[in-house]
């Protein structure tokens, strides 16, 4: 069904949809797959019904995944051309678009997010990413390579690089944007001429269960795109199986190091996307309209479950009242809701674990001191959160070090340059951060100032697929998107060739 306006409400649950939550099944090997343990429940987290039971992976379904990857690297796919894999990637984009609003709602319902992110994010900007990754298919290239080799005397030697698919990838993904994050992870191997498992968050698996649908009726062959479904156990079982070659995470800080941990052990080579804790520093300068798309887009984009949230605003004092005045007034005003109203602008969080891991974090705010500066209340059914701003954070306090990944910022007044640099630096995390000023002197002297791989100036939290993604510190290791995203998915092989 072809995708609606963004700021249109569905008139209803799409067919497709309901037949499809009816029986989701695992794909492996190009085969649906019900799995041998049972199922796990999804929950819609709007209301918190029950929206479809999904297969839990055993070992064994992992075993099976991982060796129908292999296959298919070592079959038809291993021999197919850059030029055939692009082709199969552009089919997958079409089909994506095609079957928009099917997917889209389906977003909507196991994650809670606004219908209008869910058509724009999850599904048109995902197909265009494949797109973007479809076209380095045919771009792979090494180089060739002048040599001083003179053993035995009277040889010469000529050498070139081959860039190569490093193998078997597991991909696993959180539940933040879906099919996105899948999406993200899934292109670059693919067109790098890799196979793929991968495993979906367990709170939402339906879009990539579905995605791998779409992979088979675009063509490739089986076993190119596995997805085994199941909580962090499947995922862990997949990390460690001696099949996969390279290991690729978006996830929680936590997660990501007990990943980086094993995949050490194994010395398999992994990218990791983890946690932040933005600052956005907004200086007297700025044009203070830019506020609405500073809060709504900065802050409160997807509820405020982005790892890139402008969780941490530093406002200089200059402007702090008039700002602090039209924030307050910015975040309240949201429409809060369920997100198939794409009217809403704040909708329920993930599930009841995570509503519960906001509320408490608001709550240890309040009780080690800090200020919150709205009293909104939030439905009572359905897994919702009211946005809050803080004030009077202490530094050194759990809301100014760790993530809260729901609608929460704190707000801290500073003078100086040195000053608000230090503090937006004062914390382990380095994804992503933004400064708001109309003095292009003052943003080009502090850009270099700033530990975070991604600064945005005078907007936030807006990825591209051609600018390179990840974090500094304990935000991550490696860099997504852009030309670099394939090598993460390719092998450097020297070849010497002798010669008299
Ligand atoms: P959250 O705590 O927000 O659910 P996680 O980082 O734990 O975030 O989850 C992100 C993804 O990592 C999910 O797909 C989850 O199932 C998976 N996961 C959780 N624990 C592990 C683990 N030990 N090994 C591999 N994957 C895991």
């Amino acid at each position: 069904m072809r995708i609606g306006a963004p700021d249109q409400a569905p008139s209803g649950i799409a067919a497709e949809v309901s037949y499809f939550l009816k029986a989701p099944k695992m794909i492996i090997g190009g085969a649906a797959h019900d799995g041998e343990t049972g199922r796990f429940e999804v929950f819609n987290p709007a209301d918190g019904s029950l929206l479809a039971q999904v297969p839990e992976a055993s070992e064994a379904d992992v075993d099976r995944a991982v060796a129908a990857a292999r296959a298919a690297m070592e079959g038809p796919w291993g021999e197919m051309s850059g030029a055939a894999r692009t082709g199969l990637m552009l089919k997958l984009a079409d089909l994506i678009e095609a079957q928009g609003e099917e997917l889209a709602q389906l977003e909507t319902l196991e994650n809670g997010k606004s219908i209008m992110m869910s058509r724009l994010i999850e599904v048109l900007s995902s197909a265009e990413y494949i797109r973007y990754m479809a076209g380095w298919a045919t771009k792979i290239r090494g180089e060739t390579l002048d040599v001083s080799i003179a053993i035995p005397p009277g040889t010469k030697y000529t050498a070139f690089t081959r860039k190569e698919p490093v193998g078997v990838v597991a991909a696993i993904t959180p539940w933040n944007f879906p099919l996105n994050m899948a999406v993200w992870k899934i292109a670059p191997a693919l067109a790098a001429g890799c196979t793929v498992v991968l495993k979906p968050a367990e709170e939402t698996p339906l879009t990539s269960l579905r995605l791998a649908e779409l992979v088979r009726e675009a063509g490739f062959p089986d076993g190119v795109v596995n997805v085994v479904t199941g909580g962090g156990a499947v995922g862990a079982a997949l990390v460690r199986h001696p099949g996969v070659s390279k290991i690729t995470f978006t996830g929680s800080t936590e997660t990501g190091k007990a990943i980086g941990v094993q995949a050490m052990k194994d010395v398999k080579p992994v990218t990791l996307e983890l946690g932040g804790k933005a600052p956005m520093v907004l200086f007297d300068d700025m044009d203070l309209g830019l506020l609405g798309p500073a809060t709504g887009i900065g802050i409160f984009l997807n509820t405020g479950q982005t790892c890139c949230a402008g969780a941490r605003l530093f406002i200089q004092r200059g402007i702090y009242d008039e700002a602090v005045a039209t924030l307050k007034g910015i975040v309240s005003s949201l429409p809060m809701g369920p997100g198939m109203d794409p009217a809403n602008q704040i909708n329920p969080l993930v599930s009841a674990k995570h509503q519960d891991h906001v509320s408490r974090a608001i709550a240890q705010g309040i009780s080690d001191g800090a200020t919150p500066l709205l009293d909104g209340a939030a439905p009572e059914t359905g897994y919702y959160v009211a946005p809050q701003l803080f004030e009077g954070a202490g530094p050194g306090s759990a809301l100014m070090q760790d993530e809260v990944f729901g609608p929460v910022a704190t707000i801290t007044p500073f003078d100086s340059e040195d000053e608000v640099i230090a503090m937006a630096n004062d914390v382990r995390y380095g994804l992503g951060a933004s400064l708001w000023s109309r003095d292009i002197n003052r943003v080009m002297r502090l850009v270099p100032k700033v530990q975070a791989g991604t600064v945005w100036i005078n907007s936030h939290n807006i990825p591209d697929q051609n600018m390179p993604f990840g974090g500094f510190k304990q935000s991550g290791l490696g860099r997504e998107h852009g030309s670099g995203a394939l090598d993460n998915y390719l092998e450097t092989k020297s070849v010497c060739v002798a010669y008299s």
